[in-house]
């Protein structure tokens, strides 16, 4: 290691070049630093590695880091060989001959930080390796992959326990991104962490901005959100199902917005390649199942747009953490409607499985449904799934464009009354579309074939407009006043909460839908620019000057761009404009190694 540095904020700004700690990181290093055993629980892009990648460089011996993610071990190596960091991975990806000599290097004390994949360290050869070298603490990256809850779950976590035995005086550190305290007992108790003191973070991302809009033409609503906001920046657009990936990701090529496809179904060669290129590549969105993401650590991700309704909060906070690791303001998007909860309610209905668990999806699904419903902050109530409070934001859309609240009790009894009378109809399959009709009184064919005109609840409903029912039966059905009977041919049916609503014991506040508004004319509140344009002139152009000078060395290097230097970092080398090497000791982001490296260049760069 080449820093003179051996205290924990010496290293923070020599090696990586940050001034100062964010958070709790200083009292998790220097308690692992220590020797003491730590759960740490982050919001992702919250400065998680730092945790124990500097203790690993105050201690004698190798920090070992276990890791599910083989596909990412190389860029993160490769990020800290560019630090200066004495790093190696072990994996089923390499050669007998490499990782012979990482052995010998980890053996010979010449390693700083080791990755090794979970699997790949209950092996015996590994273990016994370890033991003939110098351990100096254990890293457990993605510890929520020991929860057999989660949809991480992975088996030889399970094992990982027999490390407390195995070496009871090095110290363990596990980290993990997921928060709810169901979780975190698990983890306690799975990786035997009893005597670990606990180091829960806030969970809030402020740069992140959530947004949540009204489901219409979903493609086009995502598409103009990528060209308003986001032209030329890198972003995850998450869907639930394969083939609607594959649909989202041409029909955005076909708008000219450079997107790759990423679902189990893919091979995985295929499936590497379009997430190297996502990493490597600037201005790249790509679409995918939630089977994408976990542990990409590139910073400069813009946005996080949601298609379809993720199945759980917590599910939701993680990959939409995923925007914004640099720091650097960046969007949240989901887009939301009626089929959705009409989807979902079904879904869970019809799954193979016991009653108990069936209610856990329901809870997921009803507290993801509450989100999208609130008139108040999002950030308030994203938080408060993680038992934590906050005060109004300031940086959601409902903050920055309170949606009103109405009286929609005679709206809903009109509903709830019409689905009363369609449910004595059973057997045929009614829809939304047919039950706003009939409310609005509209003559269609379906209508007059069930004579349903002559339902007293026809066209008791023509003030309100299509769209605006649409949103009263969403609301029915988040709230679940009414519900999709599966049995009856997915009609939808009252619900026990019904009948105080059409007796008018209770009173139902809904959220009004802002109407549809042309291209033209939509209001502005919670839209933003994309981020280049937020430079001024002369700054832009040095900024893209460092960017192209950048991509140059990063495919030189073979590496991702962000490893050589992230945005954050050449913006403000771009806004600074920096005359001398000390001037650039000053940057965020510039440790010794990278000034060194590139100082001279960057001066030149920014020169021209
Ligand atoms: P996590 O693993 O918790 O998701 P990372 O460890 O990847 O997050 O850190 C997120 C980003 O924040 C990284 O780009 C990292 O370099 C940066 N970072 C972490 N700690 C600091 C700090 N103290 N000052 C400035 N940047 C930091
Ligand atoms: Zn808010």
């Amino acid at each position: 290691m080449l820093s003179s540095a051996t205290d924990s904020l010496g290293l923070l700004q020599q090696i990586f070049g940050y001034d100062s700690f964010r958070g709790q990181q200083q009292a998790i290093i220097e308690h692992v630093a220590e020797g003491g055993d730590a759960l740490v629980l982050m919001p992702t892009g919250g400065g998680k590695s730092l945790c124990y990648q500097i203790p690993a460089l105050m201690r004698e011996g190798t920090g070992v880091v276990v890791s599910p993610l083989i596909a990412l071990m190389q860029d993160q190596v490769d990020a800290l060989l560019e630090l200066g960091v004495r790093a190696a991975y072990l994996n089923s990806s390499q050669d007998w001959q490499t990782a012979r000599e990482v052995e010998r290097a980890f053996l010979a004390g010449e390693l700083d930080l080791l990755y090794v994949a979970p699997e790949r360290l209950l092996t015996d050869r590994c273990l016994d390796l370890l033991s003939r070298g110098k351990v100096g603490l254990f890293a457990i990256d993605e510890a929520h992959c020991v929860s057999q809850w989660g949809h991480d779950f992975r088996p030889e976590y399970l094992q990982l326990s027999m490390l407390s035995e195995r070496w009871p005086a090095v110290p363990r550190i596990a980290l993990t991104a997921t928060a709810t305290t169901a979780t975190r007992h698990e983890i306690v108790q799975r990786l035997a962490l009893t005597d670990a003191r606990e180091f829960v973070s806030s969970f809030d991302r402020p740069n992140i901005r959530y947004r949540i809009v009204e489901k219409n033409e979903v493609r086009r609503q995502l598409l103009r959100f990528i060209e308003d906001e986001h032209a030329g920046e890198c972003g995850i657009v998450y869907c639930l199902s394969r083939a609607r990936v594959e649909e989202t990701a041409d029909f955005l090529c076909n708008h000219g917005i450079p997107a790759l496809p990423y679902h189990a179904g893919l091979s995985a060669a295929v499936r590497s390649e379009n997430q190297a290129r996502f990493l490597r590549e600037d201005g790249l969105v790509m679409v995918a199942t939630i089977a994408f993401g976990m542990g990409i650590d590139k910073p400069d991700v813009r946005f996080v747009a949601h298609i379809d309704l993720p199945k759980s909060v917590e599910g939701y906070y993680q990959e939409t953490g995923r925007a914004g690791r640099d720091g650097l303001p960046a969007d949240a998007w989901l887009a939301y409607g009626l089929q959705d909860v009409v989807q979902q309610r079904r879904m869970i209905d019809e799954s193979p499985g016991e009653d108990l668990f069936k209610r856990r999806l329901q809870g997921h699904l009803d507290a993801m449904l509450g989100l999208c419903e609130t008139v108040n902050c999002r950030r308030q109530r994203l938080l408060a799934y993680f038992d934590q409070q906050i005060g109004p934001c300031g940086n959601c859309d409902t903050c920055l464009e309170p949606p009103e609240a109405w009286d929609g009790t005679v709206a809903a009894q009109k509903i709830l009354s019409a689905v009363y009378r369609l449910w004595r109809e059973r057997g045929q399959r009614f829809g939304a579309g047919h039950l706003i009709d009939i409310l609005r009184g509209k003559l269609t064919e379906r209508v007059q074939q069930h004579g349903h005109e002559n339902l007293s609840v026809f066209g008791v409903g023509a003030d309100l407009s299509e769209q605006a029912w649409r949103g009263v039966l969403r609301q029915l059905l988040a709230q679940g006043l009414l519900c999709v009977d599966t049995e009856g041919y997915g009609t939808l049916a009252l619900t026990e909460g019904s009948r105080a609503v059409l007796k008018g014991e209770t009173t139902l506040m809904l959220r009004r839908e802002p109407e549809k508004k042309s291209r033209g004319s939509r209001s502005t509140g919670a839209r933003r620019k994309p981020e280049l344009e937020s430079l001024p002139e002369e700054a832009r152009a040095r900024f893209e000057a460092l960017r192209a000078w950048r991509a140059e060395v990063a495919r030189s290097h073979g590496v991702p761009a962000y490893v050589i230097f992230h945005d954050a970092t050449l913006r403000e080398i771009a806004l600074a404009c920096p005359q001398s090497l000390e001037d650039l000791a000053q940057i965020s982001g510039v440790g010794v190694r990278k000034r060194e490296a590139y100082g001279e260049e960057l001066l030149r760069c920014v020169r021209n």
